[in-house]
């Protein structure tokens, strides 16, 4: 019998004091219903590592655009090696692509920000809706401090797949970036050798498709180097506004 989606175990895991915690009750009711899905950052690999550390065999996802770096690809396969896991890659619909590049060609995202938006939807956001139907537990590295956009996030909620309610649950909400590297460090989890490359005094702060994704200087906001192109305040079809959130979608339209 499905366990369920509801109030209360939102509010149970509301007010869980640890991310092991989160992970033994999520894993010991939903089993391959629940799933950890990670770009392979920093606060994603922390659960996978949790995850493994415990013996909670989670179903890892990776949303496959199949415009990553080629970096994050050896990276995924490091990660499988390290913890004994096989990573779903969860990749968007063959025609789907083929018809958004037909129509709008392969570098639509520079065209403006619906376009840009549009590719997510095909690449990220529609892959994203078939894996939830598989589940009833979503589980992210999501934290408060990446982005301003992601102040509100909430540690537990409750969404709705096409079909049925889906818990998102991110543990690490309140995890600050210091944090995540100290913890990273001092359990030696594998980390996207992006992450840690100095480009000429610039680095990598979050990790996407190459192209759309730059790394930012000192001083920049965590995303800024997301659609660098959408800074530039002479576009005047993109928005460089605040509510410009330099979101994918993923974690706001679903
Ligand atoms: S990040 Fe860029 S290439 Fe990747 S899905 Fe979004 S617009 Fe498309």
């Amino acid at each position: 019998m499905n366990y369920p989606v509801d109030q209360r175990l939102c509010q149970e895991i509301l007010l869980a004091e640890s991310p092991q915690e989160i992970l033994f009750s999520l894993f010991k009711r939903f089993k391959e219903r629940a799933a950890i899905v990670t770009s392979g950052q920093l606060s994603g690999m922390v659960m996978v590592h949790l995850a493994a550390e415990n013996q909670l065999p989670f179903r890892v996802c990776t949303l496959d655009t199949l415009r990553l770096f080629p970096e994050t690809y050896d990276f995924f396969e490091k990660v499988e090696s390290r913890y004994g896991i096989q990573i779903e890659q969860i990749q968007p619909d063959p025609q789907e692509v083929q018809e958004m590049i037909s129509q709008h060609g392969e570098y639509l995202f520079f065209d403006s920000k619906a376009k840009q938006e549009y590719c997510c939807n095909i690449r990220k956001v529609r892959p994203m809706q078939r894996l939830l139907e598989t589940l009833d537990v979503w589980i992210t590295g999501l934290r408060r401090d990446q982005s301003d956009a992601r102040k509100e996030l909430r540690k537990a909620e409750i969404i709705s797949s096409a079909t049925h309610p889906v818990l998102k649950v991110s543990p690490l909400i309140h995890w600050t970036t210091d944090e995540v590297w100290q913890f990273v460090r001092d359990n030696e989890i594998p980390v996207n050798p992006l992450l840690e490359t100095d480009v000429q005094g610039h680095y990598y702060e979050s990790l996407g498709c190459v192209i759309c994704t730059t790394p930012i200087k000192p001083g920049e906001p965590n995303r800024a180097g997301r659609w660098r192109w959408q800074n530039a305040t002479h576009a005047p079809e993109n928005d460089n506004t605040e509510e410009n959130t330099k979101e994918c979608g993923l974690h706001y339209s679903i």
